[in-house]
C-alpha cells in the first residue's frame, strides 16, 4: 500500500526541498490518510483545483504554488475552506515551489530550455545563493521561437527590443521580470519569464533586449508535469494533470 509518506519522503529527496531556501513550505503541506491510488497534478492550490481533483477521484494534489508560505499566520476566510475541503475530502497536498523551477532534470527552466532545444545550458538568474533558470545557446530567430511557444499554448506578449537573429536566450519561469537585468548583464538577445511588469518595457528598449512574456501559468505547468511519469512508475499510481489556467 503507497502512503503518503513514502511519497513525500521520495519526492522530497528526489527534488531536494531541504537545501532550498523559499518562501513557500515546500514538501508535505496538508497530509492525509489511507492508500493512495491517484495524483493529481496542478499549477495552483485553489478551490478550483481541489473540487477538480477530488471529481476525478485523486488523493494527493502535487502542486507548484502550495497553499502554505512563510507569511501565512491564520487559517480565516478562503484559506481556512480550501484546507476544510482537503480535510474533509481526505486528499492530501504537496508542494514544490523553486525546487521545482530549479530541478536540472524536472524543473520548468530546464523544460523549457529543452522545448527551444537550447545548447550550452548553464545555471542562470540568482535569489539568495542558488540559481532558477536556466541560459542557452542557439541559432534561430525571434519569430521561430515565438511560433515554438504558441504552439505550446503559451502567451507571447513581447517586447520586440532586441535583434531579431536570436543566439543567447535566458529563462525563468513565472514572476521573474525583475530578473530581466540578470539577463541584459549575461548578453542575452532574448529574456523569457512568465508574468509581465510595468518597468520591463524601458528597461528592455534601453539595453536592447527581446522579453517575451509567456503566462505564468504557462510557463509553469512543465515541472509538475515532469513529475507525472516519475511517480506513476515508481508508485504505480494514477496519475492526471489537473489544468486550471489563469489570465495573467
Ligand atoms: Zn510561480
Amino acid at each position: 500500500m503507497t502512503t503518503i509518506k513514502q511519497i513525500a519522503e521520495f519526492l522530497n529527496k528526489e527534488l531536494n526541498i531541504n537545501n532550498i531556501e523559499d518562501s513557500s513550505c515546500n514538501g508535505l503541506q496538508v497530509e492525509n490518510e489511507g492508500e493512495i491510488t491517484k495524483i493529481g497534478f496542478a499549477v495552483d492550490a485553489c478551490q478550483e483545483t481541489f473540487e477538480k481533483a477530488f471529481k476525478a477521484k485523486c488523493n494527493l494534489l502535487v502542486v507548484h504554488h502550495g497553499l502554505i508560505w512563510d507569511s501565512l499566520k491564520h487559517l480565516k476566510g478562503s484559506t481556512y475552506h480550501n484546507i476544510k475541503y482537503l480535510i474533509t475530502n481526505n486528499l492530501a497536498l504537496y508542494a514544490s515551489h523553486l525546487p521545482l523551477d530549479l530541478h536540472e532534470k524536472y524543473g520548468n527552466n530546464v523544460q523549457l530550455a529543452n522545448l527551444l532545444q537550447l545548447k550550452d545550458l548553464r545555471a542562470f538568474g540568482f535569489y539568495h545563493d542558488k540559481a532558477i533558470g536556466f541560459s542557452g545557446s542557439t541559432d534561430t530567430t525571434l519569430e521561430k521561437i515565438k511560433k515554438k511557444l504558441q504552439n505550446q499554448g503559451m502567451k507571447t506578449l513581447s517586447l520586440d527590443f532586441g535583434p531579431k537573429e536570436i543566439k543567447k536566450v535566458a529563462i525563468i519561469s513565472g514572476g521573474g521580470a525583475k530578473e530581466v537585468y540578470q539577463a541584459v548583464a549575461i548578453g542575452a538577445d532574448l529574456y523569457i519569464t512568465g508574468e509581465p511588469l510595468h518597468f520591463v518595457h524601458h528597461f528592455a528598449k534601453e539595453n536592447n533586449i527581446n522579453v517575451i512574456f509567456s503566462g505564468h501559468y504557462e510557463t509553469e505547468v512543465w515541472g509538475v508535469k515532469a513529475l507525472m511519469p516519475l511517480l506513476q512508475e515508481k508508485f504505480k499510481v494514477k496519475v492526471e494533470f489537473i489544468d486550471v489556467p489563469t489570465i495573467v
